[in-house]
């Protein structure tokens, strides 16, 4: 099953490709956490789009496109993957359907998870990570048992650099400016499913198996 999960920051992309990866047994290719993990291990690639990534704005098309590209032929990419964060805009959506369909290859939905930016923005902005395992926490829909230390490994929960609230407005921007307009281009194709995006992570994962159910 190869899946895209569109959707504005926030909206539990990651936590429901987190779920559906174990669910499907596909990886789970969030493009935030590849140039994150890049970031951290102070790589060329890491060096190039930390600026973008603290300023809330999008990474350049070109090694975004790059970036994934590569990461789709890997091995375990064979019977399919979630793709969480990307496309987020046209020209990546052109990119990546030209280089399916020279794979002779495409994707089986769209799954876009949507809620109101001020649920988004509460979100967020109480979002809190684990930097040792990545497990994800909010401080008042999910806290951790251990306050501010993490359930599963006991380190100390961070706030993402850019959860701060003036840089989840940039983001919400940019979403409704670069990436909403994805819903239009995939809207002809018959794939895209829109996904109520509130309530709790087990009534959402429902919704998404339901649509899955289709196929
Ligand atoms: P995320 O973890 O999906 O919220 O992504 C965090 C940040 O990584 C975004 O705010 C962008 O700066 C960058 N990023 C992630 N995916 C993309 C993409 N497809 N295109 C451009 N920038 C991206």
């Amino acid at each position: 099953m190869k899946l895209i999960l569109l959707g504005g920051p926030g909206v539990g992309k990651g936590t429901q490709a987190s779920l559906l990866e174990r669910h499907l047994k596909v990886p789970h290719i969030s493009t935030g956490e590849i140039f994150r993990e890049n970031i951290r291990a102070g790589t060329p690639l890491g060096v190039k789009v930390r600026e973008y990534i603290e300023a809330g704005k999008l990474v350049p098309d070109d090694i975004t496109v790059e970036m994934v590209s590569n990461r789709l032929f890997e091995d375990d990419c064979n019977s399919g993957y979630i793709l969480d964060g990307f496309p987020r805009t046209i020209p990546q959506a052109e990119a990546i359907g030209k280089i399916l369909r020279q794979a002779g290859t495409d994707i089986d939905f769209i799954l876009s998870i949507e809620l109101p930016d001020d649920e988004i923005v509460k979100r967020l902005a109480g979002r809190r990570v684990c930097p040792g395992c990545g497990e994800t926490y909010h401080i008042d829909y999910k806290p951790s048992g251990r306050k501010d230390y993490c359930d599963k490994c006991g380190v100390k929960l961070l706030q993402r650099s850019d959860d701060h609230e003036q840089t989840i407005r940039e983001r919400l921007a940019n979403y409704h400016r670069q990436t909403a307009p994805l819903l239009d281009y995939y809207g002809n194709t018959g794939k895209l499913r829109v996904i109520n995006g509130e309530g709790g992570i087990d009534d959402v994962f429902s919704r998404i198996m339901a649509v899955l159910g289709e196929k």
